[in-house]
């Protein structure tokens, strides 16, 4: 036997989990050149690869795991708002609104003044988003953009009239402009009508862009994750990335969809592929960018995903969905014949009946399809039948539990208590067989490894405990944003797990998460996270 080089970083803790199955806890781990060089059942058991320029950890109260994946998140949106105004803080509409009045007074007069989109009108004390008259009271020296996830805005009158937006604007097809009951304007815009702002807005520079990669990448990585999969890139945004890349900005490993809500031709599907396969001609996929396929949506989501039954105090209206049943199958033949994977978005449990529909007859297209090529995102209300298809048809799914802890309030709201309970079937799915992996859906639901392990254990919400039938154990819950993650994006050879040649990508955790109380889980956050044998971030 050759003898092993000096480790790069060792550390000795109560417990390293491997989850290799079936092996026990170890005391030791070294890590060489990115990768896992030597565990030890034994504090010392690897002291003999102890050179001059290793790094020793001694933590000897402390637990180590991989680091976890965000298997459905989007870091591209969280970098585009990294350095707004962090409304998600406010508990208040005063609290949202001194904050924003805070800034104007820093920032030059006519400077757009925007915040973050992670928060929940519902989680403040009066329930409701500012208006424009409350904004104008905060800054009329700024055009102000109040913006909640992507399709959400409320704007001051500045902001309004650099939009061009008046009392006589009309929305386009699939938006809201939002009036008084005497027909001014609130200064809300829903969905399409944001598309007069987007226009307006300053686009950032490049630099800026990749500022923003870096600060939301290194957010990521301090919560325990350490590889995200973006559900919806904008397919010109993959040269952001590789530009973040290429200057180290990425803290995080990144797995990429791009973007087919705007495809839905087959020219333009077909546009968009052969931009995903000049990416892949042109080699550029590498452990920390990978392109993974493409995302689109069947459905809505709290209200407007497509449910069987009715949503509550609306006998007429069931949501909405997207596609016709036969050009979503055409859109997602021609991805799967040029080797590429999809994950379609299917809330509600009428969107994934036409979804399973979909995917069964790909299926028989393409009989010999790679295990993992096809993946429902969400699957949220999934039914007991439902179930039984996916699982049969081998078809993994994406869960994420922030969307029920953040949203159960609106859920519940939108359906009832009894369907909002039902979200997310996660013991069902376990035991009928799934492959489930955990992600968050920032910026809806809240990102963070342990709140994730915490959710999924208890069910516990901004609503309280929701569904608790439905909870599973500790280790099912890290398996699913770890092991289970690492099958999801093909690489579990390599990811997911802490074995001699795989990825030097783990966590170190002042408690250990497999045996703490579970309410310390909630704001537990890692001591160390390293990426690639790198610590990326530290505490
Ligand atoms: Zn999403």
């Amino acid at each position: 036997m050759t003898p092993q080089p000096p480790a790069e970083l060792l550390i000795r803790a109560a417990a390293v989990h491997t989850l290799v199955p079936g092996e026990p806890p170890r005391r030791a781990i070294a890590v060489t050149d990115g990768r896992v060089t030597a565990l030890s059942p034994a504090p010392d058991g690897l002291d003999a690869l102890i050179g001059p320029d290793t790094e020793v950890v001694d933590a000897p109260g402390s637990a180590v795991l991989p680091a976890f994946d965000d298997t459905h998140t989007h870091l591209v949106l969280a970098a585009h708002s990294v350095h707004g105004v962090p409304v998600h803080r406010a508990r208040d509409l005063a609290g949202f609104l001194a904050l924003i009045r805070e800034r104007a007074a820093r920032t030059p007069a006519g400077e757009w003044i925007q915040t973050t989109i992670n928060w929940q009108e519902v989680l403040l004390a009066e329930q409701r988003m500012p208006t424009t008259e409350e904004l104008d009271a905060a800054t009329a020296d700024h055009p102000v953009l109040v913006r909640r996830g992507a399709y959400n805005m409320v704007l001051n009158s500045a902001a309004l009239r650099l939009a061009g937006i008046t009392d006589a604007s009309e929305a386009p097809p699939g938006g809201v402009i939002e009036r008084d009951e005497r027909g001014r304007l609130t200064g809300r815009l829903i969905n399409r009508a944001v598309e007069p702002v987007e226009r307006v807005l300053p686009s950032p520079t490049l630099a800026e862009r990749i500022d923003g990669l870096r600060a939301a990448s290194a957010d990521y990585a301090a919560t325990g994750i350490g590889t995200v999969r973006d559900c919806l890139v904008p397919v010109e945004d993959l040269d952001v990335l590789d530009a973040a890349r290429a200057e180290g900005a990425l803290a995080v490993r990144v797995r990429a969809l791009v973007s087919g809500f705007a495809a839905r031709t087959p020219d333009q599907v077909d546009a968009l592929l052969d931009r995903m396969d000049a990416w892949r001609a042109d080699g550029r996929d590498d452990d920390r960018l990978r392109l993974w396929g493409v995302k689109f949506g069947i459905d809505g989501g709290f209200e407007a995903g497509a449910l069987e039954e009715p949503y509550q105090g609306q006998p007429c209206y069931h949501g909405r969905l997207l596609w016709e049943p036969d050009e979503l199958l055409e859109a997602v033949d021609r991805v799967v014949r040029r080797g590429w994977r999809v994950g379609v978005h299917a809330w509600g449990d009428r969107g994934l009946r036409v979804l399973l529909d979909v995917f069964e007859q790909v299926l028989k297209r393409h009989p010999g399809l790679a295990p993992g090529t096809l993946v429902v995102e969400h699957g949220g209300l999934a039914r007991p039948d439902q179930r039984a298809r996916a699982v049969a048809l081998g078809i993994p799914v994406t869960v994420q539990h922030p969307l029920l802890h953040d949203g159960a309030l609106a859920q519940q709201r939108a359906w009832g208590e009894e369907r909002t309970a039902a979200l997310f079937p996660l013991r069902e799915w376990l035991d009928e067989g799934a492959l489930l992996t955990g992600g968050s859906d920032f910026p809806v639901g809240p990102y963070g490894a342990m709140v994730s392990v915490w959710g999924m254990t208890t069910r516990g919400t901004t609503a309280g405990v929701v569904g608790p039938e439905h909870r599973i154990d500790r280790a099912e819950a890290v398996a699913l944003h770890t092991v289970n993650a690492a099958r999801l994006t093909g690489e579990d050879t390599v990811r997911g797990s802490l074995r001699p040649g795989a990825f030097a990508d783990l966590t170190v955790w002042p408690l250990d998460p497999l045996d703490c109380p579970v309410d310390a889980l909630r704001d537990l956050l890692p001591t160390r996270t390293v990426v690639d044998g790198r610590t990326v971030q530290r505490s």
